[in-house]
């Protein structure tokens, strides 16, 4: 049996088209021959699922569980009115990896109130930490992170995208859990994973 994927290559399948052009060699290879892994994509399209429905209301058929209102509730408080006139943001999940798979939540971005561009998350179900939780975005090829800043305790986050920083090669988000031990840099541990698709 090969190794397992790792969760950052079950959470780019289960946020991508079936179909992804990932380069290297084909996940799918090992998702035929791994129930495990196939357990567990599953899972996270579940939950995938479930968190696009909160943003299409008509798509809502699904049992929702009380995770999910909660992640709706927070979408409420966190939401300030756009200014008039601009489009609607699509809100796009944001998944748990393991060891927090039972978390969740929305990620999208929004002009903010000084120019440029916020990056908005909702989260739910991140277990208790000593530390904190970090938001990251990232390229497609996970070499290059830029730090954004801190989840409110609440789960919630309005945090401005550095000016010069391209959005659109930076799609992915990343929250991590990181210590309070003045090492600014990624812990490794990351806990939910969204895409921006741009
Ligand atoms: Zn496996």
């Amino acid at each position: 049996m090969p190794d397992h994927l790792d969760p950052d290559e079950l959470a780019a399948l289960a946020l991508g088209p079936a179909d992804p052009g990932v380069p290297g060699p084909s996940p799918g290879d090992h998702l035929r021959t791994c129930a495990r892994c196939r357990t567990e994509l599953g899972h996270l399209r579940e939950v995938v699922r479930t968190a696009r429905g909160i943003t299409v209301d008509d798509l809502l058929v699904e049992a929702p569980a009380s995770l999910w209102e909660s992640v709706a509730a927070r979408l409420a408080e966190a939401d300030a009115p756009a200014p008039a006139g601009a489009p609607a943001e699509v809100r796009r999940p944001l998944v748990g990896l393991a060891p927090a798979r039972t978390a969740g939540g929305t990620v999208h971005t929004r002009d903010g109130p000084a120019g440029g561009r916020q990056v908005v998350l909702a989260t739910t179900g991140l277990p208790a930490t000593g530390g904190y939780y970090a938001v990251w975005l990232m390229d497609r090829a996970h070499r290059e992170r830029v730090a954004l800043g801190a989840l409110r305790p609440d789960g919630t986050a309005a945090l401005a995208a550095p000016a010069g920083v391209d959005l659109a090669a930076h799609p992915l988000v990343d929250v991590s859990e990181q210590d309070h031990d003045g090492d600014p840099a990624h812990s490794g541990r990351s806990v939910l994973r969204g895409d921006l698709g741009h």
